[in-house]
């Protein structure tokens, strides 16, 4: 049955070796592939709006068909070539434009048919810009093509629409039937899926919006069900896992360390210190994400946990994604644990070959306990002694590759990975579903919210004084630019929100440098104060200099670039400007406005910014209307889509084909509650009942199920 859909589609009715290398290229080979291969969405022509009623509609999305009246190229005054087709159906005319494309002229001809969709706009006439266009040929299976709910196909140059949806109507008609079901019949009841071949069908060509409706939740589900039953599968394998280390939780080390703490713990720390010790002292190897905003301490939890590992004759690894962080985190835990015996060590790549294998060589004897670094932990040769837990902190700025590595260097090692980018539960369930989650949602007492204002150039001077009334109270300022130097590069941040420079444009070279601010304040506007600057083509030893200096309050003001984003704790920082705010994610907001605020004074995050665009706007707003980091993950994940969001894909997710994990949430809690009963009553596939799913899993996700077929 199975190799039924492995038929290539080259022997579909129409389609030969030329057609089957421009399928190849949208991925589909078989049948099958072209079955699941899914419309990205669809066009009712069984009902066409008269162009001459399309003024009711400005702004909206509509399909028209008409006759090509002409097809022209002319040039605006600004340079532009327009191709401009006018298309008529006999109650007006609407003009399609495209611009900088005149070559589309050859593929059009007066008195053509054509289909055109887009958002209708008024100009001088009524116009629709760069519309998707279908010609209406005379093919044999028009009735295919026209008079019903028409799927529309992701394509790439050179793949024809019609072509295509010819080719799926044949597919589905002769093949739809003989799909194999993997998901079990009484999760089917249980969730009243209609039946998968119905759904194929329907998800294709569909009778009407509500069978297509019905289709696309039984696809969705599916595509959640089984990365959420491979997820399950690997949970229940590290669950009868007991290869890991009892660690020793009550003793006098962590008596001593819970004695010197600066501070009481939150309730919150408390709450997680209780998930970690619990984890520590079973047998199975701990495998926890810590989540909690900018300044919610969650440093203090992994130091713990450092603490127990060492109390029980291990040692432990601590990553953070920069050096500046890595080396914060290194004089932090020497501070509280030189005292109790504790050896700490610290491995960045900035150090000198000398230092770094001294360094690997106390690691390796075993007379270092903690050892702090950067990704050079995994890149460089280290060896552990006897290792038992590793933490990587900032983890979102790793990827999966790296982490795995770093956990990897013990098999049986304790994992705890710890981010400040608050996910939603939701999203977190799927992207960390093999996880335990604990989470700090209490911020330590005493915190005042940041209070937090847009601004525009015109205002600086009173930003200026500002920033000098906060010092002269004993505070300290940040200023960070997006940018190190006016000639070099623009900093940029890509759908992902990171930072990706591309050369400087002619014109953007008013953009206000680090570099030169920095000579600015210090020569001129704040030349009575102390300035520092940081940024990331320093050395190590001078970042880990300016940085001391502005802990130790020897410095007023500090300018910075974006290596700052993550981690650092200022606590008498109390006002941070972002000049350029337009210019950054708003995840990198966030962050860096977690730098302040992280004592009880009053701060305050200024953001200078000039918004022009749609998106800038929104992210400006987001930063005022709220400071509570799940709130902001939400926005962010509305603005930029789940695609992009923090790096879905590297967390090593798959692309969703018809599944959103952001609209269909509701769906992937259910998959996820099917899934998970399932592998609970049958924890290895192994009932007969479940062998069709099995089979589906293992070949989707064959690592993280670690099903063997
Ligand atoms: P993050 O969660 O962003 O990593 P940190 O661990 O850096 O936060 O902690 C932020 C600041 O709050 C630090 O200065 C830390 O010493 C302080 N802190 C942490 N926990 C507490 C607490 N329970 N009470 C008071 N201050 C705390
Ligand atoms: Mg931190």
């Amino acid at each position: 049955m199975a190799a039924l859909l492995d038929t290539s589609v080259q022997y579909l009715k129409g389609v030969g070796p030329v057609k089957y290398k421009l399928f190849n290229k949208l991925g589909i080979k078989t049948v099958q592939d072209l079955l699941f291969y899914f419309p990205r969405r669809h066009e009712d022509r069984s009902n066409f709006i008269q162009v001459g009623k399309l003024r009711s509609s400005i702004g909206e999305f509509k399909t028209i068909k008409g006759v090509i009246n002409s097809a022209g190229i002319f040039r605006t005054k600004g340079g532009l070539t327009i191709f401009q087709l006018a298309v008529s159906d006999g109650t007006g005319t609407v003009y399609g434009t495209w611009f900088n494309q005149p070559y589309l002229k050859k593929y059009f001809n007066k008195g053509d048919n054509i289909i055109l969709y887009g958002k209708v706009q008024q100009y001088q006439r009524l116009q629709m810009n760069v519309p998707e266009y279908e010609l209406i040929t005379r093919d044999e299976d028009e009735s295919v093509h026209m008079g019903r709910i028409v799927p529309i196909y992701p394509l790439t140059e050179s793949v024809r629409q019609r072509m295509l949806r010819s080719t799926a109507n044949v597919c589905v008609s002769e093949f739809s039937g003989r799909v194999v079901d993997p998901v079990p019949k009484h999760v089917k009841v249980n969730q009243r899926l209609t039946d998968l071949r119905v759904a194929i069908k329907h998800v294709h060509f569909p009778d009407s919006f509500s069978t297509l409706e019905t289709a696309r939740n039984r696809l969705i589900f599916d595509e959640f069900f089984f990365l959420q039953t491979a997820l399950a599968l690997k949970k229940s394998r590290l669950k009868s896992d007991t290869s890991g280390i009892s660690h020793k939780i009550d003793g006098q080390l962590v008596k001593s360390f819970m004695d010197v703490l600066p501070f009481s713990l939150t309730n919150a720390q408390e709450k997680v210190l209780g998930h970690i010790a619990a984890d520590m002292q079973s047998p199975k190897p701990m495998c926890r994400l810590l989540q909690g905003d900018v300044g919610s301490g969650k440093t203090i939890v992994a130091a713990y946990a450092m603490t127990v590992a060492k109390q029980t004759g291990y040692q432990s690894v601590m990553m953070a994604p920069t050096e500046i962080l890595a080396s914060q985190h290194y004089l932090n835990l020497n501070k509280l644990l030189s005292p109790l015996g504790v050896k700490i060590g610290l491995l960045t790549s900035g150090l000198s070959a000398l230092e770094k294998n001294k360094i690997k060589k106390l690691i390796k004897s075993g007379e270092i306990d903690i050892i702090v670094g950067t990704h050079s932990l995994i890149e460089e040769d280290v060896k552990f002694n006897r290792l038992s837990l590793a933490v990587v902190d900032e983890q979102h700025k790793f990827g999966v590759a790296q982490r795995l590595i770093l956990t990897q260097k013990s098999s049986s090692a304790d994992v705890l990975v710890m981010t400040a980018t608050p996910i939603p539960r939701t999203l977190a369930l799927t992207v960390y579903g093999d996880m335990d989650i604990s989470v700090i949602d209490e911020m330590p007492p005493g915190r005042l919210p940041v209070k937090t204002y847009l601004f525009d150039e015109q205002h600086r001077e009173k930003i200026y004084n500002f920033m000098r009334s906060q010092i002269k109270k004993g505070r300290q300022v940040f200023v960070i630019y997006p940018l190190i130097d006016e000639s070099a590069q623009k900093q940029q941040y890509d759908s992902n929100g990171q930072m990706v420079f591309t050369p400087l444009r002619k014109g953007s070279a008013n953009l206000k440098a680090a570099t030169k601010m920095h000579d600015d304040f210090k020569g001129r506007i704040f030349s009575d104060l102390k300035v520092g600057l940081v940024h990331g083509r320093m050395s190590s030893d001078e970042k880990d200099k300016v940085l001391n200096d502005f802990r130790e309050g020897n410095i007023n003001i500090l300018v910075s670039t974006i290596v700052v984003e993550v981690g650092i704790d200022m606590p008498n920082a109390s006002v941070m400007v972002i000049e350029h705010a337009e210019r950054f994610g708003l995840a990198q907001l966030h962050q860096l406005r977690g730098r302040i605020g992280r004592s009880s004074y009053q701060s305050y995050c200024i953001l200078i910014a000039d918004a022009k665009t749609e998106n800038a706007k929104m992210r400006m707003d987001a930063m005022l209307a709220t400071h509570d980091g799940f709130k902001i993950a939400e926005r962010d994940l509305e603005i930029r889509g789940p695609g992009d969001f923090m790096g879905v894909r590297q967390h090593g997710l798959p692309d969703f084909r018809i599944a959103n994990i952001v609209t269909d949430i509701k769906i992937l809690e259910q998959a996820k509650y099917e899934a998970f009963s399932v592998v609970s009553g049958d924890p290895d596939l192994s009932r007969i009942e479940n062998s069709a799913l099995r089979l589906e899993v293992a070949k989707r996700f064959p690592d993280m199920a670690g099903l063997v077929l």
